[in-house]
C-alpha cells in the first residue's frame, strides 16, 4: 500500500501558507476521490469550485490528450484559433466584446482593475482611480487583488496600501451611494460572495448598484469566478438580476475544469484604452488550456448542466433546512445561491469539516463561520442524499463531542 504523508510531519519543503488536512488524493471519477491508500471520499468541494464538471469528466480528458499531442503552446504574438473559438462563445455567451485569456482569477481580476483605470484614462479624466471593494469580498492574492477585497488579514504586513481602493460595506445600498464621487474609477463585486461564506445580493440591490454607476459613469466588474459558470442555475450569477450585467467580469476557476485558465470579459466600450502593448501574457490563451476550456465550455454551458444545477440546488436546500430544524444547536443558517451554498455553524466550521471528513465528505471553509457546499454541477441526486446523510452524522457527532 502507498505511503499517506503523515499527518502529523509537515511538509518541510512547502512554503507554510496552508493549514493542510492530512489527506492525499490519488485519483478521481465524477464526484468521488479517493487517496493513496484507496479510501473513497464524496467531493462537495471540488477544488473549490473549479472541477464544475467533477473529476476526470470523459470529454474534457480527451480534449487534454488530442491537444497534448498536437501542440501546447506557442506565444501571443500569433493567432491563436482555440482562442478565437473560445472568446466567440463567451462574447455570444454574455454581455461582452472582448475576452483576455489569463491563467488564474488572480491575473483576470489584475487585468479588470487595469482595463477600469485605463478606460478613464484615456476618456481623459485620468483622476478617476478609485475602486471600490466590498466587505468579505476575495478576489486573489497579487498585490492589488488583496487590496481590491480589502480582507485586514490578507493585507496586513505587505507594506503601504494601494492607492485609490476603498472597502464599503457589503449589501448597504445608501453606503454605496454615498462613496461614489468624481473620482470613482469602478466597483468591483461578486454577485454571491463566495469565500466570504456564500453571501448574494438580491437581484434589487445588483440593479441598483448597476444604475448608480451607469449615471456616475463608474465602471461595474463583477467576479464571477466562484459563481459564474453555471454554479448558481445560471451561466452566470448576475443573469438572476435582470439588466444588471458588468462592463469587465472576470472568470477562471470551473473554466477549465481543473485546468488553469481565466478569462478577463469587456465591452468594446470599457476595454478602449487597452491597446497594443498595454497588457500580456506568456501562458495565457494557450493552445493546451483553449482546448480543455473549449470542451468544458461546451458542458458547463448546456441547458441540461443548469438545470441540473437548480434541481440540485433545490433537493439540497430542502435536505439541509430539515437538518437544521433538527439540530439547530448545530447549524444556524443555510444560504447562498445555487450550488454555491453556505451552512452557517454554530460549532466552530473547521472542527465540523473534521466531523465531516471523518465521514468521507470533502466541505470547504468559508467565512462568518459558514462551510460551503460547491459539488460538481453535474452532481446526482443520489450522491445530494448521500451528502446529507454524512452532513446529518456530522451533526450527530458534534452533539456527541458536546455531550463527552
Ligand atoms: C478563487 C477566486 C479568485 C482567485 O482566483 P485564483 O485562480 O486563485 O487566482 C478570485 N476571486 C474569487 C471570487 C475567487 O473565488
Amino acid at each position: 500500500m502507498a505511503q499517506a504523508p503523515s499527518p502529523t510531519v509537515p511538509t518541510d519543503h512547502i512554503l507554510r501558507v496552508y493549514n493542510r488536512a492530512p489527506l492525499a488524493f490519488e485519483r478521481g471519477r465524477g464526484a468521488r476521490l479517493y487517496t493513496v491508500d484507496g479510501e473513497e471520499y464524496l467531493d462537495c468541494l471540488a477544488g473549490i469550485a473549479t472541477t464544475g464538471l467533477g473529476h476526470a469528466h470523459p470529454k474534457v480528458v480527451q480534449a487534454l490528450k488530442d491537444q497534448a499531442e498536437k501542440l501546447w503552446h506557442v506565444s501571443n504574438i500569433f493567432r491563436i484559433p482555440g482562442q478565437e473559438a473560445l472568446a466567440r462563445k463567451l462574447t455570444d455567451a454574455t454581455f461582452a466584446d472582448v475576452v483576455f485569456f489569463t491563467n488564474s482569477g488572480t491575473e483576470a481580476v489584475e487585468c479588470a482593475l487595469k482595463t477600469a483605470r485605463k478606460y478613464h484614462w484615456a476618456n481623459g479624466q485620468p483622476e478617476r482611480i478609485d475602486i471600490f471593494g466590498f466587505d468579505g469580498a476575495f478576489h486573489g492574492r497579487s498585490y492589488a487583488a488583496v487590496f481590491a477585497a480589502g480582507n485586514p488579514s490578507y493585507v496586513e504586513g505587505f507594506g503601504p496600501a494601494l492607492p485609490g481602493y476603498k472597502t464599503l460595506p457589503f449589501g448597504d445600498l445608501d453606503a454605496f451611494k454615498a462613496a461614489v464621487g468624481p473620482d470613482t474609477c469602478a466597483i468591483i463585486v461578486e454577485p454571491v460572495q463566495g469565500e466570504g461564506g456564500a453571501r448574494a445580493l438580491t437581484p434589487e440591490t445588483l440593479k441598483a448598484m448597476r444604475d448608480h454607476c451607469t449615471e456616475h459613469g463608474v465602471l461595474v466588474i463583477y467576479d464571477e469566478i466562484q459563481c459564474g459558470l453555471g454554479r448558481t442555475g445560471k451561466l452566470f450569477a448576475h443573469e438572476w438580476a435582470e439588466g444588471a450585467a458588468p462592463d469587465i467580469m472576470c472568470v477562471a476557476k470551473a473554466l477549465g475544469d481543473g485546468f488553469p485558465v481565466g478569462a478577463c470579459l469587456a465591452t468594446a466600450e470599457a476595454a478602449k484604452g487597452m491597446t497594443v502593448g498595454s497588457h500580456g501574457s506568456t501562458y495565457g490563451g494557450n493552445p493546451l488550456a483553449m482546448a480543455v476550456g473549449l470542451a468544458a465550455f461546451d458542458e458547463l454551458s448546456k441547458p441540461e448542466t443548469l438545470e441540473n444545477v437548480r434541481t440540485i440546488a433545490g433537493y439540497f436546500t430542502q435536505g439541509l433546512k430539515g437538518l437544521q430544524d433538527r439540530y439547530p444547536d448545530v447549524i444556524a443558517d443555510i444560504r447562498g445561491k445555487g450550488l454555491l451554498i453556505g451552512v452557517k455553524l454554530i460549532p466552530n466550521n473547521r472542527d465540523f469539516m473534521q466531523l465531516a471528513r471523518d465521514e468521507k465528505l470533502l466541505v470547504a471553509g468559508g467565512g462568518d463561520n459558514c462551510v460551503r457546499l460547491l459539488p460538481s454541477l453535474l452532481l446526482t441526486q443520489d450522491e445530494a442524499r448521500e451528502a446529507i446523510e454524512k452532513l446529518e452524522r456530522a451533526c450527530e457527532a458534534v452533539r456527541k463531542k458536546a455531550a463527552a
